[in-house]
């Protein structure tokens, strides 16, 4: 046994799974997850100091890659001036502003600990705005943990047969309304019989908890529409896709209008930063101005904005993202190719810094067409790829990340390693 699998055995006894989130288990391909002791770059080292070139980059976060020197350096800063305040800070300003600038929709936000809170804040905001209590989201797309939206979701629900959660109760679901990712009639039929008892869509504008499925322009217009013309609220989940498909995030790519948007990951560049946030006749019903309670110890935490502030900063560098897409592109075509010459049936795409590879002939627009995707080719294909030191998310649901260090000998390395694996793949 190795030193991971020792430390597996001995986390399984003390935390469940062994693992503090389900999706960083390898139940689905097997195996002991890699316990990793530090990171620099594109690189993660585990407990035996082998290394690997991260795709999972915190399931998002790392887009300057691990160990930023300038954001190091903010860190170490705010850390100086003391942990947390309970007060209000001017760098919760600074991020707000900043927020506010990249994504022109933002008029106010608010800052959350994770993406689940958003989520659950921007539902509870959805509700207590328009009086209404049902809510729309899409089978496969995931946004958080929070109770009403653990429905047909995503993510390690998907990975572990757990679309929709034990300990939820129905009662909290009833008022959930599930349709198909990409099927605008489902929408336009929804909204002429029960329009107005709809507080709110929620939608990942670029699914990325299905494995990666771009939503189309015209299903994306359907709700954009039907929410508008029926007093309902958008809420656009931009946890994954925020800063990261793009710097105005996908509702810039799509040309969206949100009313809420949620973001997480990025913005708190590897520490615990999201938000919430959108029009301000909205955002100005949650307290103290409003009825709509919400609240956090640690919100807008000191260390955690100025690692926020410091990755954004980054992030608007000239060219940043056309640098970023085209490693992500050289990566997809790249795998394509290396399949191709071992003929195996497979599938790839990319938008901005996120990917999708897929065991199929062409990539999913849909939850069925994601659920078609050969399994245990990716599992011999993953486990061959972790042996020659490419470190990609353990689940055929998730989608990837590259990072600004993904450099050209990082890919090259990369699609060394795929031609090996790909020739194990039957
Ligand atoms: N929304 C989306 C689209 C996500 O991908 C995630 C997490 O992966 C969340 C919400 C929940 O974020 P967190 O894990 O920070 O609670």
């Amino acid at each position: 046994m190795d030193q991971n699998e020792v430390l597996f055995d001995r986390a399984q006894e003390s935390i469940p799974g062994g693992v503090n989130s389900p999706v960083r288990a390898f139940r689905s391909v097997g195996g002991a997850p890699r316990f990793i002791e530090k990171a620099l770059g594109p690189h993660m080292f585990d407990i035996e100091g082998k290394r690997y070139i991260d795709y999972i980059g915190s399931w998002g976060p790392m887009i300057l890659g691990h160990n930023n020197p300038k954001v190091i350096e903010a860190v170490k800063h705010a850390v100086d001036n003391g942990l947390s305040f309970g007060a209000p800070t001017k760098a919760e300003v600074l991020i707000a502003e900043e927020i506010k600038k990249l994504i022109p929709t933002i008029e106010e936000v608010r800052l959350v600990s994770s993406g689940t809170e958003a989520g659950m804040s921007a539902i509870r905001l959805a509700r207590g705005y328009t009086g209404r209590n049902k809510i729309v989201k899409f089978e496969g797309c995931y946004h958080g943990h929070s109770d009403s939206l653990l429905v047909k979701g995503g993510s390690g629900q998907l990975t572990f047969g757990t679309p929709s959660s034990a300990g939820v109760p129905e009662a909290v679901t009833n008022d959930t309304i599930v349709l198909e990712y990409n099927n605008p009639q489902m929408i336009r039929e929804l909204f002429d019989k029960q329009g107005d008892e709809i507080a709110c869509v929620i939608v990942e504008a670029v699914a990325g908890n299905m494995n990666m499925v771009p939503a189309t322009q015209e299903f994306l217009n359907a709700m954009r529409e039907e929410t508008a013309k029926h007093g309902a609220v958008l809420i656009v989940d931009e946890v994954m896709t925020g800063f990261r498909v793009a710097l105005g995030g996908a509702q810039s790519v799509y040309g969206i209008d949100p009313d809420i948007t949620m973001f997480g990951k990025v913005i708190g560049g590897g520490m615990p930063v999201a938000a919430f946030g959108g029009k301000r006749d909205i955002m100005n019903c949650v307290a103290p101005l409003g009825a709509v309670y919400q609240a956090g110890t640690l919100s807008g935490n000191p260390v955690a904005v100025a690692c926020g502030l410091a990755t954004l900063e980054e992030i608007k560098a000239p060219d940043f993202y056309k640098r970023l897409s085209a490693q992500a592109a050289k990566l997809v075509r790249g795998l394509g190719e290396a399949a191709k010459k071992h003929g195996v049936q497979f599938s790839a795409q990319s938008m901005g810094g996120m990917f999708g590879i897929y065991f199929r002939g062409s990539c999913p627009t849909s939850f069925k067409e994601v659920m078609e995707c050969d399994g245990e080719r990716f599992k011999t294909f993953f486990h061959a790829m972790l042996d020659n030191g490419v470190y990609l998310a353990p689940s055929i649901y998730e989608a990837g990340f590259v990072s600004i260090t993904h450099d050209d000998s990082v890919i090259a390395r990369t699609l060394e390693a795929a031609d090996k694996a790909f020739a194990e793949v039957k």
